[in-house]
Parts: structure tokens; sequence; C-alpha cells
């Protein structure tokens, strides 16, 4: 049976994050053989630098290899297909994936040129590359952010990069949510890093970073993708790919709050959102005072869901450590805040939390 526990960490170190969540799952004992062939899927969906929020951190593609090599692990490979348009090439020289395949010696392998193998699938037989289909050990590594047609992307549509080209426009020709679902029965990962340091606020191919400094590891995507809806404010039945891949047996949307077990908690109070214009537009009401990144992504995933469902919310809100110990006539966001009239409790609390207060507070 899939193991259901999601490890989650704070902070601002991606490769130590990685390492610390590696050696808490005890990922060593999970993979079959120490010469197991182990691809590690980043997304790679365009050719920009992490820091746009549009591609998987650099920094936790290195975790996992000096997590691997640490442990004896010998055929490490990473493998990736951009979007079609772009070119995977500039995207691993983008982010440097091509200096860190050489300096520990790891496989650095474009998608677009393998071989592929027509698979059957509920929806159809699609063409995968063999290279992820081959693997002992996939490690699905994708990024949490929004997607201007499927609303939200994290594990389940990260496989979309083990496909060729001419069937990245087959999938979107059928509408993306069905194939995506589908594809999940035949390329199913071992295990699951989500990048959620600065993921995009509405865009797979970024340009709104937001700011969480979080990272979490599991081993059911399905599960993955519901947990990461809840963080950005998200029905996940809102998400046709997530119900549909439960249904086709991919995974279980059942989410336990005590199968969500935290390393630590956020104390950074520095890393703030950078303001682009949506940015700075959602938060003309908020009230910081050194709060946390993930507080603060996690308030402005809230607001940016209910402008976008019509409902903008609009009066003050104060968040931030700064309010420790302070009686606030308002709204406040987490634990510090925990001196409002009305609080959203937590550590950091999640969008869908904070949206479920600020609907009962208009
Ligand atoms: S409640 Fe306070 S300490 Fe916790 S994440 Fe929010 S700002 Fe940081």
């Amino acid at each position: 049976m899939t193991d259901r526990t999601i490890y989650t960490i704070y902070g601002t170190d991606a490769c130590a994050m990685t390492m610390a969540l590696m050696e808490k799952a005890d990922v060593a004992s999970r993979i079959p053989k120490k010469d197991a062939r182990i691809c590690m899927k980043p997304n790679l969906v365009v050719a920009k630098p992490p820091e746009s929020g549009a591609t998987t951190h650099t920094g936790i593609l290195e975790g996992v290899i000096r997590y691997l090599q640490d442990h004896g692990f010998t055929h490490i490979d990473i493998i990736e297909g951009s979007w079609v348009g772009d070119s995977t090439r500039r995207a691993f020289s983008v982010t440097g994936y091509d200096k860190l395949a050489k300096k520990y010696g790891v496989g650095l392998y474009d998608l677009k040129g393998d071989d592929t193998r027509s698979m059957p699938t509920p929806a159809g037989n699609f063409d995968v590359c063999c290279r992820a289909l081959d693997a002992d050990y996939l490690i699905n590594l994708p990024v949490l952010k929004g997607h201007c047609q499927t609303v939200m992307t994290c594990a389940l549509k990260n496989g979309k990069g083990c496909l060729p080209d001419r069937e990245k426009r087959h999938f979107h020709s059928m509408g993306l949510m069905k194939p995506i679902a589908a594809l999940s029965t035949v390329l199913k990962p071992d295990l699951i890093l989500v990048d959620s340091i600065c993921g995009d606020l509405n865009f797979e191919e970024g340009g709104t970073p937001v700011q969480t400094n979080r990272m979490m590891l599991g081993f059911d995507p399905v599960q993955m993708d519901t947990y990461g809806c809840r963080l950005m404010g998200i029905d996940p039945y809102e998400v046709d790919y997530i119900p549909l891949a439960e249904k086709y047996g991919s995974g279980s949307m059942e989410l336990r709050e005590e199968d969500i077990v935290f390393l630590n908690q956020p104390k950074d109070a520095r890393g703030f959102p950078p303001r682009s214009g949506i940015v700075s537009s959602l938060t003309r009401n908020v009230q910081q005072k050194n709060a946390c990144s993930a507080c603060y992504g996690s308030l402005v995933h809230a607001l940016y869901r209910m402008q976008e469902e019509g409902r903008p919310f609009k009066k003050n809100i104060w968040i931030g450590q700064g309010y420790e110990g302070q009686a606030i006539e308002g709204i406040g966001i987490g634990r510090c805040c925990a001196g409002a009239t009305k609080n959203v409790p937590g550590c950091p609390p999640s969008a869908e939390a904070i949206m479920k207060l600020l609907e009962e507070n208009r």
C-alpha cells in the first residue's frame, strides 16, 4: 500500500531542505538496488530561471543527487522535455542543470529526442518517452503553481514533459484534463518532491512568483495535488484531472490531518513576494509586519482566488510576527495574530483556511 505521509519543510536552502526531507522519509530504503536507474523529472516547461516561478530550483536536484550519492546509488539521470516551442537544452543552460550534471557526473537527457513507446491508457494510446517508462525509480520534481488552463499544476501534470512534442499537441487537442489523468496510469512516480518555494500565482510559465519557501515530499500524486490545491485555496474537484486520476486508480484524494508531517515551522520574516502589479493590488489592504513568506504567500493565493471568483475581499487584514501578543480589531492571519477579533489559526494557515474565514467575515 502506498505510504500516505506528506512531509513538509520550510526554509530558504533548497538543497538542504531536500536532503532533510529525503532523510526523514528514509528514501534510500525504498529504492530496490544500489545500481537502480533513478530518473529525476523536474519541471522545465520553459527556459526561465526558478526565481520566475516557472521551473524547479536547481538546489532541489542537487539535494537529491547528494542524498542518493551519499547513500551509494550510482545511476542517476535528469530527464525533461520543455513545452512545444521551447528548447530543453536552453532550459538546462538557463537553470544551470547542465553545470550541475557535470559537477556530479549524472546523466542529462532532453526527452524531445528520446525513443517512445505507445502505451494504452483509459483515454487511448499515448506515445511516452522510454527513459521515463524504463526508470527503476522515478522521482517527480514538480513546481506547485497556478495554470491558466488547468487552474493549477503540480505532480500529475508534470508527467506531460515525458511526452514527445507531437503527443503534447495531441493532449491540448483533447482538452488536457482527461489525458493528464490517463497518463498517470502508465507513468507512476515512486517519489514526489514538490518545489513550493516560489511557484507562480496563475501561469505555468512564471512571471508572478509567490514566495512560500516550502517543500513537500510524498508518494501519491493524486493526494499531493489535492494537498497543493488546498494550499492554494483551490477546490481540488474544480481541477478535473485530479478526481479523474483517482477514478482511474492512480491514487486517492483522501487527505487526513495526520498525513501531513511538518519537519519545522516557518520563521523567515524577510522573503516577500516581489511586488508585481497583481500582488501589490491584491494586498493593498494588508497590514504586514515581519510576516513569513509562507504565511504571506497563502494570503496572496487566497485573495487572488476570491478576486478570480468575482468576490474580492476589501477589508483590512493583519499579518506577521510583528503583531504577536497584540490586540487587533479585525482580521488577523496565523498564530502571530491570535490577538485579532477574527483569527485564522495555523503557522502558517493554508489559503483554503484563510478564504474560509474571509468569506465568513465580509
Ligand atoms: S503565523 Fe507568524 S510565525 Fe507562523 S508563518 Fe505566520 S507570520 Fe510566520
